[in-house]
């Protein structure tokens, strides 16, 4: 396996850096990928066997590399989380004038709870169709005006208004407004008592039978003290053709998909009211994060961290006689680049001026789930976390001429990428897809809601070998085949080149930032600019 060499040159944006060369290790970085996706450690599913393999491996990991425990003493950090096995008593009921007209688990809705309780119920509880159901001020726009949803539930349609109009929010870019689950933050933060999404390929940017699929199996959530009763009781979907028989009891036009995209829209009292009792299989369990803190010099109280989720799909179906779940590039390879990048800062001659957390998180397979408890009991101030620089699934395609910044024009971190990219002959380029909201699917999303400025790059497709149709063919492949797949395992064929490049590049960006004295902010229309402000 080759060694690249990092050159720091005395010029222009490194006035900060030293002259100083350091090595990432590809011998090192393939043996901890072999390692984390062999099957002995079983997929790396929270709560069994291979998680206490995983974090133990991690854990000595950053021990060997002479990093100190990033919690007080430990190198972990408890997780406690709730799993919920939810199943409706019964169909959706909806009553209305005309009569009542009932709708069929799984086929027309699904719905769980979030309440830690082992039944929940909504009764007679009016329904209300708020459009978009978004509250946004940076774009002039709520859903919500003049309107008391407490108690009632609300239908509410998925993406935001630019999907269909380009000059509203972001165009075809989708804004965290547009995702599912602020529909759900919104409609409990207006104390509605159940929330039920309208489901449209397009505008979810997946089909019917995903929904259908990750609602009916468990849940798992992280542990509340007030046993999530702020949020709402009943969070489900509806397909679209139950949305429709749904206002045509109710006596509405269906053009109201329509018009809740146009500026000025109101939501519409639909006349009905819904009840539904749901039963819940509760366990609770407790995973962890792992961390490790390289402390700076001269601006100590000031953080980096990178971050990778260490966890994956465990044992599960088999598909061709294999039931275990490796996730090699998913995210074997993000987090071997992370004990890698510890390695390799832990190397420097001259240490980092700002201090640098390396956070293996647990559960973004399940929601985001471990960096969401972080982020939400965060070991080190928000305040002084300059950034976040996330690594998830790297695919190993060889070297590429471009790196993909998702969510591309949300923070000033995309012109550090942009700089240490071009230092290696690169460009940078937006999301292929930027109505699926990919920015929302990964662990630095948690960071950018509290306001952490945060940074994820993807694997780019333009082959220096190959060319760009090839490069798009293989990650079409990749998703195809291996994505959340058995067969995502590590193979001695791997092309590593372009997954060490990119680690070079992400270690640029680090390092740059952990020797400046600025917080790089939020772009202007960024709707997690206000989160920092207020910081
Ligand atoms: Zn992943």
């Amino acid at each position: 396996m080759m060694r690249l060499f990092l050159l720091f040159l005395l010029a222009g944006n490194y006035a900060f850096a030293t002259a100083d060369s350091v090595a990432i290790d590809g011998k090192a970085f393939v043996k901890h990928i072999q390692v984390l996706a062999s099957d002995a450690f079983e997929g790396r599913k929270p709560f069994t066997a291979g998680e206490k393999k995983t974090v133990d491996y991690l854990k000595t990991a950053f021990q060997k590399a002479g990093l100190q425990p990033g919690n007080g003493k430990s190198y972990f950090q408890d997780v406690p989380m709730v799993n919920i096995a939810s199943t409706p008593a019964g169909p959706l009921m909806l009553k209305g004038k005309n009569g009542t007209v009932s709708l069929a688990n799984l086929t027309d809705f699904v719905v769980t709870t979030p309440h830690v309780e082992n039944q929940v119920k909504i009764t007679d509880s009016e329904l209300v169709f708020v459009g978009y159901g978004i509250v946004a001020p940076e774009y002039n726009w709520n859903d919500y005006a003049g309107l008391d949803v407490r108690g009632k539930t609300v239908v509410v349609m998925v993406n935001d208004p630019g999907l269909i109009d380009s000059t509203l929010f972001k165009g075809n870019i989708m804004t965290y407004y547009g995702r599912w689950t602020y529909k759900y933050e919104e409609a409990a933060r207006q104390g509605a008592a159940g929330v039920l999404i309208v489901h449209e390929s397009k505008a979810a940017s997946y089909g019917w039978s995903v929904v259908r699929s990750s609602f009916s199996k468990s849940k798992l959530y992280l542990q509340a003290a007030d046993n999530n009763r702020s949020r709402a009781t009943v969070e489900g979907w509806l397909t679209l053709d139950a949305a429709k028989s749904l206002f045509k009891h109710a006596g509405v036009s269906p053009e109201l998909f329509r018009e809740a995209g146009v500026r000025g829209f109101k939501p519409v009292k639909l006349g009905l009211t819904t009840s539904l009792v749901i039963n819940n299989q509760i366990t609770k369990s407790t995973s962890q994060n792992v961390l490790a803190l390289l402390p700076g010099t001269d601006r100590k109280n000031e953080y980096i961290i990178y971050t990778s989720h260490w966890d994956h799909l465990g044992k599960s179906e088999a598909i061709k006689g294999d039931s275990i779940y490796n996730g090699a590039s998913d995210n074997a390879s993000g987090t071997a680049a992370l004990l890698e990048l510890a390695e390799t800062f832990a190397k420097l001659k001259k240490k980092p001026s700002r201090s640098i957390l390396f956070l293996a998180v647990t559960a973004e397979e399940q929601g985001l789930l471990g960096s969401e408890y972080y982020a939400t009991h965060p070991v080190f101030p928000l305040a002084k976390t300059v950034a976040n620089i996330n690594m998830d699934a790297f695919i190993p395609v060889g070297r590429t001429k471009d790196v993909v910044i998702v969510g591309k024009g949300q923070s000033d971190l995309e012109d550090y990428a942009e700089a240490a990219a071009a230092r290696q002959g690169r460009f940078i380029r937006g999301d292929f897809n930027p109505s699926a909201g990919s920015y929302f699917r990964s662990d630095h999303f948690n960071f950018a809601k509290v306001g952490v400025p945060a940074l994820y790059l993807k694997t780019g497709v333009r082959s220096v070998k190959n060319g760009e149709a090839w490069g798009k063919a293989q990650l079409e492949d990749h998703n195809l085949n291996r994505y959340h797949a058995p067969s995502d395992e590590y193979s001695s064929s791997w092309d590593l080149s372009g997954i060490l490049e990119d680690m070079q590049l992400l270690f640029n960006v680090g390092y740059r930032l952990s020797n400046e004295s600025t917080f790089p902010g939020w772009k202007t229309g960024s709707e997690f600019k206000a989160a920092r402000d207020k910081k």
